[in-house]
């Protein structure tokens, strides 16, 4: 016996047939003798038409508000859950995060969780219920509902997971596991049998939407043990683990993009200690995330500094270096939108010279120019046109030859 978190995605739970198939999968872990607590994600579509609404409303919705909105929708969800479970004779109580002890900090729509007060629902469990719980939300110490970002249940489980030492944690979604690169776009997409925290990680935060990052940041930091699986399709899914299983000859583990990126070059800065700093900071401390940061001295102890951020910050990123370019001392800023982010992430290249190299040599082969570039140990990251995005993710998937290869046990 032990005790079991399972996570239902946005499509697992899209109509009531499916929370009802969502229920039988629950009951089967009770059966086996497990505690359950499940996760569940706002049904189908939801938080995308509660976001359309408020735009619709409002071109700026207030930040607070739209969380309170957000919110909305996973809490549909559990409650029609625990019903469906009450109906197969199983003990359920529905919890939204807060009720569930859910901590956050005082952000909206990003926030971070910083604590759980887990007694109630160890109480739940200890009663032999299961205990949904929504995800994607918590409460701030001032008693505001916050939100932990689009994609955030998967957090919510697996921190739920951590804190309450689950045996496992099931991640169910729309697709059978982590495939080599989305398999929405590449028809030749593998499943990967498993991947290491460090490479999922990375897959993740590069834009593979099938985990969310901070998820993968908890199961890493507290040792979950991590399976993402289809709630439709009874296999195997991919398992998230300290030692991923090897791969023979294979470098490239997996190809992650993103689109939606804005290129922002600020030209003629002060080439003085201290300028980076100051842009960076404030950048920081309104909350906007910088990714790529490219430097270059030019003449006359100046340089231009260019940088990429999320194209939905461009708008807050403009106003706060125009409200202090008097401060900043930079003579103008170009931006370019229409851009993604397309990344090659695998461990094996820390001991294999020459993957950036090959990289480059086959998107240029294939006419797609790079607009910048970064690297880690484990990946490295181009910024290309978005109209080349897929394209890019094609030939980079076939030139390392990742449909090829098969999964084999370490
Ligand atoms: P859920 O609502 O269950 O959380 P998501 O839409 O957030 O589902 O995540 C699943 C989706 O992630 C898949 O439908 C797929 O299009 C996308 N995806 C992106 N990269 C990958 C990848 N490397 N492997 C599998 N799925 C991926
Ligand atoms: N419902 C939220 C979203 O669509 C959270 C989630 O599904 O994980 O982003
Ligand atoms: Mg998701």
């Amino acid at each position: 016996m032990g005790l079991i978190v399972q996570k239902f995605g946005g499509t697992s739970v899209g109509n009531v047939d499916r929370i009802r198939n969502v229920a039988k999968r629950v009951q089967a872990e009770k059966n086996a003798g497990n505690d359950v607590v499940v996760v569940v994600s706002a049904m189908g579509k939801t938080t995308d038409v509660l976001v359309d609404m408020a735009r619709e409303i409002s071109a700026f919705p207030n930040k607070r508000e739209m969380d309170m909105l957000l919110t909305t929708g996973e809490q549909v969800t559990i409650s029609l859950l625990a019903m469906a479970l009450h109906d197969i004779g199983i003990d359920a109580i529905s919890y939204t995060g807060w009720q569930a002890g859910m901590k956050t900090e005082s952000v909206f729509g990003n926030a971070r969780i910083i604590d759980i007060e887990k007694e109630r629902v160890q109480e739940q469990l200890a009663l032999g219920k299961v205990v949904v719980v929504a995800g994607f939300q918590g409460i701030t110490v001032e008693g505001e509902i916050t939100t932990l970002g689009r994609g955030g249940s998967d957090t919510t489980a697996v921190a739920l997971a951590a804190i309450l030492k689950a045996d496992r944690c099931d991640i169910y979604t729309d697709v059978t596991g982590v495939f080599t690169t989305d398999p929405r776009c590449v028809s030749t997409a593998r499943k990967l049998l498993s991947v290491s925290y460090d490479e999922m990680l990375e897959l993740a935060n590069l834009g593979a939407g099938v985990l969310h990052p901070r998820a993968v940041e908890f199961a890493k930091n507290y040792s979950v043990p991590l399976e993402v699986r289809s709630s439709m399709v009874m296999e195997q899914g991919t398992r998230i683990e300290e030692e991923a299983t090897m791969e023979q000859n294979l470098v490239v583990r997996g190809i992650a993009f993103e689109d939606g990126i804005t290129r922002i070059t600020l030209i003629g800065l002060p080439h003085i200690v201290g300028t980076l700093s100051s842009i960076f900071t404030l950048l920081a401390k309104n909350h906007i995330n910088v990714d790529i940061i490219i430097q270059s001295a030019t003449s006359a102890g100046q340089m231009n500094l260019s940088f990429s951020i999320k194209s939905d910050d461009l708008k807050d990123t403009i106003d706060v270096l125009t409200a202090n370019k008097e401060q900043l001392q930079y003579e103008s800023i170009e931006t370019e939108s229409g851009l993604a982010k397309v990344s090659i992430v695998g461990s094996g290249m820390v001991s294999n010279p020459g993957v950036a190299a090959e990289m480059f040599d086959v998107l240029a082969n294939n006419g797609i120019g790079i607009k910048m570039v970064s690297t880690s140990e484990i990946k490295v990251s181009t910024v290309v046109e978005f109209e080349k995005m897929v394209k890019a993710v094609e030939c980079l998937h076939e030139a390392f030859q990742l449909s090829e290869t098969t999964d084999v046990k370490a």
